[in-house]
């Protein structure tokens, strides 16, 4: 292994910004005078309870977030979602939810969602806004007919690319390892009304009306995750907010998902220029070699 930063260009964990892992370097061993680590205070401590108010903050800046939205920092992924939501949204497994599917991770969704409602007639429409394996990106987002329908979103590999209009959505989630921070870490922006009760057979950890009440802290929260995601947060407004733009030398992590082969460059906010243009030339030189 070499000392060199490479252009990585993985689905996820993903690359992050070089200035805040420098920065979080710096703060390793002690956190601003606190006399110790992030991953060693009590996530109960004002030093902690600073960070994650500040990171929600700032994510609340980057995305405009309405004030009748709460932001949840959770553990599991994504994937803890697909059972979360159903759970949480529908009184009971026959409640009918809709779900469209456009590749792998909306077909997963979908799967986990038939054991805690009945998919289909409007409820809730559940999409995938962008398929990380498949590449299907919505450019615009539906709006479901029955204006009492609730839109939920996973945009856990296109969250914080670029402005979104959160008061179109009653939920949107994402897994923090893509374009925010460190894997560990997801993040739940749920409108307030839809924060019910859940199902009976909800797990606590699953229930959002849990975690919103004792705000992230219900229990151990992945502290240096958030605290991590409170950089690139930083970070990004610092840059001037979610504005446009958003890699065999030195490229890596460019064969397509395993699931279906092929190529995949992942160009989430942390890839710099040079490595999107590296990847340019690279492919007109091999189309010019081969084609
Ligand atoms: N949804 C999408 C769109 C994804 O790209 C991924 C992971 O790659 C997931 C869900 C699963 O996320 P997690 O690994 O955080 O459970």
């Amino acid at each position: 292994h070499s000392q060199e930063r490479l252009f990585n260009f993985a689905a996820g964990p993903a690359t992050l910004p070089e200035s805040v892992l420098r920065r979080a370097q710096s703060e390793l061993f002690i956190w601003r005078g606190s006399g110790m680590s992030v991953m060693e205070m009590s996530h109960r401590g004002k030093d902690f309870k600073s960070i994650i108010e500040k990171a929600e903050s700032d994510l609340r800046s980057l995305l405009q977030i309405p004030p009748e939205y709460s932001v949840l920092f959770l553990q599991g992924g994504a994937t803890t979602q697909f059972a979360a939501l159903p759970l949480n949204l529908c009184r009971s497994p026959h409640d009918p939810v809709d779900y469209i599917v456009t590749g792998s991770w909306s077909d997963k969704a979908f799967k986990e969602a038939q054991k805690y409602s009945k998919p289909n007639p409007i409820w809730y429409l559940h999409i995938c806004a962008n398929e990380t394996i498949h590449g299907v990106e919505y450019k615009t987002y539906p709006t479901p007919l029955n204006p009492n329908a609730v839109l939920v979103a996973d945009m856990s590999s296109n969250f914080c690319s670029k402005p979104v209009d959160v008061s179109k959505f009653g939920v949107i989630y994402a897994g923090a390892q893509k374009n925010v921070g460190p894997s560990g870490v997801t993040i739940v922006i749920i409108r307030n009304d839809l924060i019910a009760q859940a199902q009976d057979v909800t797990p606590v950890m699953l229930e959002y009306r849990i975690h919103a009440e004792n705000h992230s802290l219900y229990n151990t929260p992945p502290c240096y995750g958030i605290y991590m995601c409170g950089l690139v947060f930083e970070d990004l407004l610092e840059q001037g907010g979610l504005v446009e733009e958003a890699a065999k030398e030195n490229m890596v992590q460019l064969k397509g998902h395993r699931s279906v082969g092929g190529m995949r460059a992942s160009i989430y906010n942390a890839m710099p220029l040079a490595g999107v243009q590296k990847l340019v030339s690279f492919m007109k030189d091999f189309q010019a070699k081969h084609a």
